[in-house]
């Protein structure tokens, strides 16, 4: 229709550049959730809370890198510290104290974490989690829930995914306590791990109640499994990540995302009794590696991030605002009287076409997708850049003219889609 074809106008460039890439890349692209039909427009640049197209188109930026860029494009301590950092060497060879300094903040930030050890992605990160779940138990299975996410190898949306690392997973239901329980009583002498987001982030920013997560970590307990948290997305939502808000402290927590700065990061820690199977000093220790483990870019630009910028001060008023920024949206939706909604904590959100209470991806799998894709195509036509499936995340740089710009899209949206809402 009249968007889609807006969409084709306005980017010839970047149209030209996809053909380019396809020569190179398989559908020119190396990460599989920024391709689009009928092809993904090409960023130029960033700068503060807004990012260019190759076609220069300006955005205010609130897909925000998928939660990882939090800090936005420009902060002056993170690139002064990554700076520094570079004129020091790139490539050390050994420990530094950056990677001392970082590993020090996020065990005194988390509760859970007594150790942590640093990796280049929250898919790696989790790999690991559960690897140390398999073998500090001995047992093979992984109990985690249909529609999340915790990385490139596993994706349990729809039927999950062909390339998926080959764990024994067992598919339990977000927010449904009692099947769940059915399930670690079903396999609990062969169980691991449970594996859970408190909030599911690419599932559609669901959060997890509160009884659910207590029950699980009980369960996990009784059975002898670990519990474990992937915060990669939700470790931004209050100083302490969702496992301090809740007061639920798992036993291993996988982090990623924002906290390298914007650079590339994963992290996975918890109880000292289960991560210092990694202590090198003692023997039979499980090895892990890791080239970039600890790059000083990450390692600098990270630790300068969350001891100066994004202070537990800055976390509290940054997901207040968010918040805020949620529930006006709502209001806009409620006022219009149409079936739409956001759903979300804080800084994070996502869109829903549908009323009712949303608890689970198979609540969220009951909204219209076609008009979802026509949310996505009008915001950008009005100038904000939002992730497809209808996730807004809040960054730092952002006032209330960039608030104020997402509101104007949704209300305008709203009234004149209103008929096929
Ligand atoms: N876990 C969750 C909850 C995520 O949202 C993601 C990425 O979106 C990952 C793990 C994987 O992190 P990465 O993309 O750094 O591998």
């Amino acid at each position: 229709d009249d968007a889609a074809s807006r969409y084709l106008s306005k980017n010839p460039l970047s149209f030209e550049q996809h053909n380019r890439a396809r020569q190179s890349m398989p559908g020119g692209n190396t990460r599989t959730v920024l391709y689009c039909e009928p092809f993904p427009i090409t960023i130029a640049e960033g700068d503060g809370a807004y990012i260019r197209t190759l076609d220069g188109h300006e955005y205010v930026d609130f897909l925000g890198e998928y939660t990882a860029g939090l800090y936005g494009h420009s902060e002056p301590i993170i690139i002064d510290a990554a700076k520094k950092a570079l004129d020091g060497g790139i490539v050390l060879g050994g420990h530094t104290q950056l990677e001392q300094q970082l590993a020090e903040l996020l065990c005194d930030r988390f509760p859970s974490l007594e150790r942590v050890r640093f990796t280049n992605s929250g898919t790696e990160a989790n790999l690991m989690a559960m690897s140390l779940a398999r073998a500090t138990t001995g047992r093979n299975k992984i109990l985690v829930f249909h529609g999340a996410y915790h990385g490139g190898v596993f994706v349990f949306a729809g039927g999950g995914s062909p390339i998926n690392a080959p764990f024994e997973f067992v598919l339990g239901q977000y927010n449904d306590i009692e099947s769940t329980l059915e399930l670690v009583r079903e396999h609990a002498s062969d169980l691991a791990a449970i594996v859970v987001e408190p909030m599911m982030g690419a599932g559609g920013c669901i959060p997890a109640k509160a009884e659910f997560l207590q029950g699980l970590q009980d369960a996990a307990t009784d059975a002898g499994a670990l519990f474990i948290f992937d915060e990669v997305m939700t470790s931004r939502l209050a100083p302490g990540g969702l496992q301090e808000l809740l007061d639920i402290t798992p036993d291993l927590t996988v982090l990623g995302k924002y906290i390298g700065g914007g650079f590339s990061f994963g992290a996975f820690g918890g109880a000292s009794r289960l991560m210092d199977h990694f202590d090198p000093h003692k023997p039979g220790s499980f090895p892990h590696a890791g080239t970039f483990n600890n790059n000083i870019l990450t390692m600098s630009a990270g630790y300068a991030g969350m001891s100066r910028v994004f202070t537990s001060e800055a976390s509290r008023e940054l997901n207040q605002r968010g918040e805020n920024l949620r529930h006006r949206l709502n209001e806009i939706c409620k006022a219009a009287g149409v079936p739409m909604q956001f759903t979300g904590r804080g800084s994070m959100m996502t869109v829903h076409m549908r009323e009712g209470e949303i608890h689970s991806p198979k609540d969220a799998a009951q909204a219209n997708s076609d008009l979802r894709e026509l949310f996505f195509l009008d915001l950008i036509d009005a100038g904000v850049w939002l992730a497809r499936r209808g996730m807004i995340n809040v960054s730092l740089p952002m006032r209330d003219a960039e608030f104020d710009k997402l509101c104007a899209a949704v209300e305008e949206f709203v009234s004149v889609r209103k008929p096929l809402l």
